[in-house]
């Protein structure tokens, strides 16, 4: 097998695997041989399953002897952000309480992709519990971005991205609660979709702001997403968040059209702060849009400056509550100590458990919640995202689409921005309207500038994934 095969994107790979060009266990060999080469540069994995994708590969290359019917995926090798358990493979959110920590059962996520005889081949870095920019927060140290080792990757799916930018892996799994599909994938070049809030399964992922995240793909190009999203979505009775509507064929909506399709570019968008460059990258999109049939206007979002605040304080807020249940007793890190006091215990496992961070929202996030305070903040912040969901709303009902950078900055150097949270978070400021609102948005490749990637957003209305497969795949195609 040569091995630009593994530079293909991934439903290439699939259909010479299915049309036994090449075997599926060849060609797990030749992934995990370049695997192997590239982590010592990139550091995309916490943990790698090479003997189970590789038995997994012999019985795909078995049922293809056979004849017998071949799942969407076949043979493919997926990396999965390592917040989303896998039956017997350790899960470490990127946390130490969590580093030895191996779920006894599947995400519904990882279940539907094993139906389709895809293939985990390990488990990707993040920043921990997904709370980061950057992947820097992981504490197993950080991803370094492929296109640039001195840069961040993005995050908080960092390790995903750069294993799709540096080829080691087919197709990616991350999550997103305020851009961590998306940031990672403007940063790394790469096709990042974060879908409508309740189409693709929770079950099995590790919460951080549960009202705010779901799992989706990150791939190499728009179809390998297409593909992807439509074998994890659609609904699961595991998860009482999901919605009641059964898995689409979303590869359908790859037609290269925008004739008469209505784009808005909302100006708060490419506001303070947005360099010029990304400016300039995403407004020629736009204008290539407009040259093959879409037209677009510009539009102004009242509320939308009070989104990252909003953002920050609901996402604080569930992260106290959803990381309350690490006290080291029932799972993960517990720190040898002599005492049987319930809060000694408690807190000397978290102590030494939780990273800065994650502290610090989770201290935050209690504060927010508190007595005399939840009204000040947190039950603001829930009125606040009501109104701009209606703004949005309003938007969409003659708009098909909005278009507006991904990130407003290219990928930064490694500790640039760690020093100070606050420069931090305004890196999340464009990605997390879409969380508040439930809106489905996704990031795809719009050009480099000295070698570094930029990423451009769409975003459309709860449900029209349809829409931004049309948009994304007549842009990438042209
Ligand atoms: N960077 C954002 C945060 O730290 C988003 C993270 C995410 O989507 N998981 O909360």
């Amino acid at each position: 097998m040569k091995s630009y095969i593994l530079k293909l994107p991934a439903v290439e790979i699939i259909n010479r695997i299915k049309g036994q060009e090449i075997s599926a266990e060849e060609y797990m060999i030749k992934l995990f041989e370049r695997i192997e080469r590239e982590e010592r540069k990139i550091h995309a994995f916490i943990t790698l399953t090479k003997d189970s994708a590789l038995s997994q590969a012999r019985i795909i290359d078995r049922k293809i002897k056979k004849n017998e019917k071949l799942g969407r995926l076949c043979g493919i090798g997926i990396a999965v952000k390592d917040n989303i358990c896998t039956d017997g493979v350790r899960t470490t959110c990127g946390s130490r309480i969590l580093e030895n920590f191996i779920p006894p059962y599947d995400a519904t996520v990882i279940e539907r992709i094993k139906s389709e005889d895809g293939i985990v081949i390990g488990k990707t870095n993040m920043d921990e519990f997904a709370m980061g920019s950057t992947t820097e927060y992981s504490y197993f140290g950080p991803t370094f971005n492929p296109w640039d080792r001195e840069r961040v990757p993005g995050g908080s799916s960092g390790g995903s991205a750069a294993a799709i930018a540096s080829h080691e892996a087919g197709l990616a799994l991350g999550a997103d609660t305020g851009g961590s599909i998306r940031c990672p994938s403007s940063f790394c070049s790469t096709v990042g979709l974060k879908g409508t809030y309740g189409l693709v399964s929770r079950y099995g992922l590790i919460s951080y702001g549960n009202s705010l995240e779901q799992i989706g793909p990150i791939t190499k190009d728009v179809k390998d997403c297409a593909l992807l999203f439509s074998c994890i979505s659609g609904h699961d009775s595991k998860d009482s968040t999901s919605l009641p509507y059964p898995a689409k064929d979303y590869t359908k909506a790859l037609v290269d059209d925008v004739k008469g399709l209505k784009i808005g570019v909302v100006k708060e968008f490419f506001g303070e702060g947005t360099d010029e460059v990304v400016v300039k990258y995403v407004w020629n999109s736009i204008k290539k849009l407009e040259s093959l049939g879409a037209s677009y206007d510009e539009l102004s979002l009242k509320f939308l400056e009070y989104a990252l605040p909003t953002y920050y304080i609901i996402a604080m807020s569930e992260a106290s509550s959803n990381l309350a249940r690490y006290d080291g007793l029932r799972y993960g890190l517990r720190v040898p100590n002599k005492s049987y006091d319930w809060n000694t215990i408690f807190s000397k496992n978290r102590k030494l458990g939780f990273g800065l961070e994650v502290k610090r929202r989770i201290i935050l996030g209690t504060y927010a919640l508190s007595a005399g305070y939840f009204q000040a903040y947190y039950l603001k912040a829930q009125k606040i995202r009501t109104l701009i969901r209606r703004e949005f709303d309003q938007i969409f009902k003659n708009h098909d689409v909005l278009i507006c950078p991904t990130m407003p900055i290219l990928p930064f150097k490694l500790g640039e921005k760690i020093k100070d949270p606050l420069e931090m978070y305004m890196c999340d400021i464009d990605t997390v309207p879409a969380n508040l609102t439930g809106m489905p948005a996704i990031s795809i490749p719009c050009g480099f500038y000295h070698n570094l990637p930029i990423g451009l957003q769409i975003i459309a209305q709860i449900y029209r994934e349809d829409l931004l497969f049309r948009v994304a795949y007549t842009f990438e195609q042209n």
